[in-house]
């Protein structure tokens, strides 16, 4: 199996960064995330390279969304990136991870009063996604005394090549506003004394292994922002949104890089905006890309059986990763601890979760497995613990996060105390 450069194999055992898959399960036990600092910050500067090399103003915000771990957030707010945020909560987050409020943006279809509030209050920026949410954002800053700066989110009507619960600008999706109509609603926010419209965004999907439907959306977005600027709106950004995939068959899945991607995408963005005569900032909003495959999730086998197949019974469910149940999602796994022997049999990865639907990875050729083995789940940082939950009481893993020779624990596995913590005993039961 082709592996990423900060994945190795020596003395039969895995490696992430230089650290042995083997020992970090011993020290920290198991399950356990695993991520490598360094690799990120490869994934940041190969993409930031990749556009800044043909544009100059250009801005990565991070999907948060995709992995809410502060450290991780650090790491990408040192290397100037800001984030593309989707909860209160995760704007929060973003904000103590060191991002200034200006490399923000608040996206998401459905917010709060509250929501509006707070990113108003901190001078975020705020993708708007209805008529309805702009004229309660006019409100909200008027009587916060304050302007509100925004875009409006795009849906630009692609059909894109992804699984269906993660194509987000289908003419049919939730999102955004209908590009027909988004002339009109940007005159509606002229209108409006306490929002400033200064930008434009979409969000095609997301796993996308093409790069040919961004070019696309990047035409359909020029082709707006023209027509904007001849409205008397001054765009300071055009934001193409986030989603270029990973090939999580390592062997077997085209693999576009962040090259590929601004050779598609970027002589449309040039072409657009001196046809309209703006030169705008080129915000991007990679989440998985950057992430995905920084981290492993390790897991130990605590038994096998054979029965009409062969399973290997582990100690992570989809309660820790839900992206194979949720999105038939592929992750290649890796047995760490004989990562070199043959692989000979056949066996399904399934977790201790009371669910037939709980298998993590089905039909897999690996070395003959015993219980003790440990098995790698690869590409496992983006919508990974970020969509994890505590199903059938149990308590989340750690995180531990690896960088150079250093080794250190970057979230503490949640204890039996931590389920029952947030619970209230009603007066009745007392
Ligand atoms: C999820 C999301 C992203 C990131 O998608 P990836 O596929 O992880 O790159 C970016 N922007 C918005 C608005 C999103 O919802």
């Amino acid at each position: 199996m082709k592996l990423p450069s900060h994945l190795t194999i020596q003395n039969g055992h895995l490696h992430i960064a230089g650290h042995d898959c083997v020992s970090l399960a011993e020290t920290y036990g198991t399950p356990l995330y695993v991520t490598s600092e360094d690799r990120i910050r490869d994934r940041f500067r190969n993409y930031h390279q990749a556009l800044s090399s043909r544009y100059s103003q250009i801005q990565v915000l991070f999907a948060a969304k995709a992995n809410g771990n502060l450290a991780i957030m650090r790491v990408l707010a040192q290397l100037g990136a800001g984030a593309d945020v989707f909860s209160s909560g995760e704007l929060l987050l973003a904000l103590e991870a060191g991002m200034p409020a200006k490399k923000l943006l608040y996206n998401g279809s459905s917010k709060t009063k509250n929501d509006l509030a707070l990113a108003v209050q901190h001078g975020v920026k705020i993708s708007v996604d209805s008529l309805d949410e702009l004229h309660q954002l006019d409100g909200v800053a008027r009587k916060a005394g304050k302007i509100a700066e925004i875009s409006f989110r795009v849906n630009p009507a692609l059909e894109v090549p992804t699984h269906p619960k993660i194509a987000t600008g289908l003419a049919t999706s939730k999102f955004g506003i209908p590009y027909d109509r988004i002339p009109a609603a940007y005159k509606e926010a002229l209108s409006c004394k306490n929002v400033k419209p200064v930008g434009i965004h979409c969000h095609i999907g997301s796993q996308i292994l093409e790069v040919e439907p961004f070019a696309r959306a990047a035409e359909v977005m020029v082709r707006i922002a023209c027509e904007l600027s001849g409205l008397g709106v001054n765009l300071e950004f055009l934001d193409l949104g986030g989603g270029l995939g990973i090939p999580y068959h390592h062997d077997s899945d085209p693999a576009p890089t962040p090259e590929d991607y601004a050779n598609a995408v970027m002589p449309v963005f040039l072409a657009g905006i001196k046809a309209a005569g703006i030169t705008p900032e080129l915000w991007i909003e990679p989440g998985r890309f950057l992430v995905a495959d920084s981290t492993l999730l390790l897991t130990r086998v605590n038994s096998v059986k054979s029965a009409h197949k062969r399973f290997a019974n582990v100690d992570a469910g989809f309660n820790l990763l839900i992206r194979p149940a949720m999105y038939d999602a592929y992750h290649e796994v890796i047995v760490a601890n004989h990562a070199d022997a043959p692989l000979i049999t056949e066996y399904t990865v399934t977790g201790p979760i009371c669910e037939t639907g709980d298998i993590l990875a089905a039909d897999r050729k690996l070395p003959e497995l015993a219980s003790g083995d440990l098995i790698a789940v690869l590409d496992a940082g983006a919508y990974g613990y970020a969509m994890s939950s505590q199903y059938n009481g149990r308590p989340r893993c750690p995180e531990v996060l690896v960088h150079g020779n250093e080794v250190a624990l970057m979230r503490r596995g949640e204890t039996l105390a931590d389920l029952t913590c947030s619970m209230v005993r009603p007066p009745w039961q007392q």
